[in-house]
């Protein structure tokens, strides 16, 4: 369906999170037309499709993205596609998992420079050391990482499966990286169900997940009767503690179109919210507005000059070697996941 400023805008105008720099207007939506024309054409031009992660800016969710998810959703859409070229929209260790499994096709990251506090914590030269000190342990990798780290563990996860995947795994020991906020939630969610697996860590976080306070879930809950709280598992214990659903972008966005209820708190970065609200304007979302800055530097310049003339920096590349292994890691995800 061909896009117009007033379909865009349509889809925009219930937008309320973050600065007044979110709030859409038709006008807004009118500048932004050519370059989601170009955007369209050059995908025709060159077999490209674009993957576009749940936090990225909402002009490029409801334009020119083909396909929106969480990590889990994308990577499984990188895998199957059959386009010659992948846009990945998001930040570097996504757009490097999508080269991870497509080895073959050329993978355009409009945002080189878009990184992750969790991704940016930790390194294969650390992982390596980590590997000498706990050499009986199955390494357990969050998906928010670099090739070269994916690279030296066995199994990865992502927020949507790592509770089952970490419970199947058949060894007890487990080392999990690098995000410590996740890791104490599956202890916790092991211990309840009485497993006896031992469990290390590395010290990462997420920087916008582990801001949020279990305080703010008792004020919230106190003056919004019937609320629903939703919370990611890169949030502290205390707050997963206290939520009604724990889970990825997706299965919150899927929580949210299955309720009952007509008020929500998601905590998370704040794009989530405003997709629900463009779907469920007369539905009140609380809370307060937390955005991923890398996330956000995502915009619609910068995808249509990476597909029309990509600079070098662009361009996803993985030594063979390295992309192998990884992709060992990544293809025990998908074995785990789909049991
Ligand atoms: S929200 Fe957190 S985990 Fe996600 S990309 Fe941003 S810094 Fe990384």
């Amino acid at each position: 369906m061909t896009i117009t400023a007033q379909s865009l805008y349509e889809k925009l105008r219930h937008y309320r999170v973050g600065s007044p720099l979110c709030e859409f207007t038709e006008e807004h939506c009118a500048r932004m037309l050519p370059y989601i024309e170009k955007i369209e054409q050059l995908k025709q031009e060159k077999n490209a499709i674009i993957l576009a992660h749940n936090y990225v800016a909402p002009e490029v969710l409801f334009s020119v993205a083909d396909y929106t998810g969480d990590s889990y959703g994308l990577s499984k859409k990188a895998r199957q596609s059959d386009a010659d070229v992948i846009v990945f929209v998001a930040v570097r260790f996504m757009a490097e998992t999508a080269k991870i499994l497509n080895p073959e096709k050329t993978v355009l990251d409009p945002n080189p420079n878009g990184g992750c506090s969790l991704a940016d914590s930790i390194n294969a030269g650390i992982v390596k050391q980590l590997r000498r000190e706990y050499p009986d342990h199955t390494f357990v990798c969050y998906i928010n990482t670099t090739a070269d780290v994916k690279a030296e563990c066995d199994v990865c996860v992502t927020s949507s499966n790592v509770y089952k995947i970490i419970e199947a795994i058949e060894n007890d020991k487990i080392y999990f990286l690098p995000d410590k906020l996740m890791a104490q939630n599956v202890i916790d969610f092991l211990k309840e169900k009485g497993s006896s697996k031992q469990i290390d860590f590395y010290d990462g976080t997420c920087y916008v997940h582990e801001e949020y306070e279990a305080g703010s879930i008792d004020f919230i809950r106190k003056n919004n009767e019937g609320v629903e709280i939703l919370v990611h598992p890169e949030c502290s214990p205390p707050v997963v503690g206290k939520a009604d659903y724990v889970g990825s972008t997706t299965g919150m966005l899927e929580h949210v179109r299955e309720s009952k209820s007509d008020s929500f708190f998601l905590l998370t970065e704040c794009g989530l919210t405003g997709i629900l609200q463009t779907e469920y304007p007369e539905k009140q979302f609380v809370g307060s507005c937390t955005m991923c800055r890398y996330m956000k530097s995502n915009c619609l310049t910068h995808i249509a000059s990476t597909l029309e003339q990509p600079l070098p920096e662009n361009i996803v590349n993985i030594a063979p070697e390295v992309q192998q292994r990884a992709l060992a890691c990544v293809d025990r995800m998908f074995h785990y996941a789909g049991r």
